[in-house]
């Protein structure tokens, strides 16, 4: 496979990440054929976009026309099966292993031999990913960021068996897409996460504890140390249940005790407070 013959790009996922993906997707020229559970789902995702779309044209970088262009592109479906003719296929869907494994056992089967099956994984290994498939040299991380249209980076992950045309490819893709791959290998939470999620959770452990409230404990990483945001408003952001999973994969994985999660943030997790989406996390985001 090769980068001209991508035309069509399946994202599996509408949620948080998944929209701002097929945004993109949809904004360098590739039809998309983006999948949830439900068509509400899908569609909510959808209007995401619609939003996003919206802000690009208030800040003049879009006009009412690319938006109609770029939305044209996008084909929303609540069936796994409409991927089937998808030239490239990534998987953002919620960061759970067993469901990834059933997205990915299926995806096997559906899809010609070889496109290749990227995914946004924040710390799940890509090399057990790569085992629910029979491909596994054409399976592959593309970690894209958060916010996906704004943030620049994408980390390029190899499992022990991706091949260099694989990442090759992705490489080549991120590229297309406007954005600055970097290419690593398969180890829990990659770099980015691995960096991060621990300085998110001492920052939940300094709350846990009085040592602050979370704007004093925000605003002294933003002013101090000239984070763009700060650790409790990103744990928002990301999402709590998903922050929860990084930290349990990590702490799974290197059965190193300095990953354990704090147990305020299972807490609200349990609660259903998980930041932005649900409306409550460690701010309050229902107005
Ligand atoms: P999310 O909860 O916002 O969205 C996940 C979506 O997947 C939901 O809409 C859910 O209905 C859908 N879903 C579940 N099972 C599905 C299936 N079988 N088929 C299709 N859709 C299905 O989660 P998110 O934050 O978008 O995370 C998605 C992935 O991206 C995870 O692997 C996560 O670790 C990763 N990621 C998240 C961030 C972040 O900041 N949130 C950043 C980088 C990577």
């Amino acid at each position: 496979m090769k980068l001209e013959d991508i035309r069509k790009v399946g994202v599996v996922g509408a949620g948080t990440m998944g929209n701002g993906i097929a945004q993109v997707c949809a904004m360098a020229g590739y039809q998309v054929v983006m999948r949830d559970v439900t068509m509400e789902l899908a569609q909510r995702g959808l209007n995401t976009i619609k939003k996003s779309l919206d802000r690009l044209i208030k800040k003049g970088s879009l006009s009412e026309g690319d938006k109609g262009a770029v939305l044209s592109r996008i084909q929303l479906t609540e069936k796994l099966e409409d991927l089937a003719d998808a030239d490239f296929v990534v998987e953002a869907v919620t960061e759970n292993v067993e469901i990834k494994e059933g997205v990915f056992k299926t995806l096997d089967g559906l899809c010609r031999p070889e496109v290749i099956l990227a995914s946004n994984t924040s710390s799940i290994s890509i090399t057990k990913i790569a085992s629910f498939t029979k491909r596994p040299s054409q399976v592959i991380g593309m970690h894209f960021m958060n916010p996906v249209p704004v943030m620049k980076l994408i980390e390029v992950i190899k499992g022990l068996q991706t091949s260099k045309e694989t990442a090759d490819l992705v490489v080549a893709l991120s590229e297309k897409l406007g954005k600055v791959p970097v290419v690593i290998q398969d180890s829990p939470g990659f770099v980015s996460n691995r960096v991060l999620m621990p300085m998110i959770n001492e920052a939940i452990f300094a709350l846990y504890e009085g040592v602050g409230s979370p704007e004093a404990i925000d605003t002294i990483m933003r002013l101090g140390a000239n984070h763009p945001m700060g650790p409790l408003t990103l744990a928002d952001l990301i999402g709590l249940d998903t922050t929860l999973y990084i930290l349990q994969v990590m702490y799974d994985s290197f059965g190193d005790p300095k990953y354990r999660p704090c147990p305020l943030l299972v807490k609200m997790v349990d609660a259903g407070y998980l930041g932005r989406k649900s409306g409550k996390g460690f701010y309050d985001y229902s107005k």
